[in-house]
């Protein structure tokens, strides 16, 4: 569940009731903390590396002399 709601795949009904159940639960809260990183992790790779490979590709653009 925690992993479901820290990419945002939870509806909206769903994760307000989670964001209440954290308040008082150790466990998930523990969860969050593991997985959020993770999930920070994955989302940023997710939207960035298409492009940033592209950029890092030796077949683009090289614009040293
Ligand atoms: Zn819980």
């Amino acid at each position: 569940m925690a992993g479901l709601y820290l990419i945002g795949a939870l509806p909206a009904e769903q994760t307000q009731s989670y964001e209440g159940h954290l308040l008082h639960c150790p466990a998930c809260q523990t969860d969050c903390d593991q997985i959020g990183p993770a999930v920070d992790a994955l989302a940023t790779l997710r939207v960035g590396d298409a492009a940033e490979l592209a950029e890092q590709s030796p077949l683009a653009g090289d614009d040293r002399p």
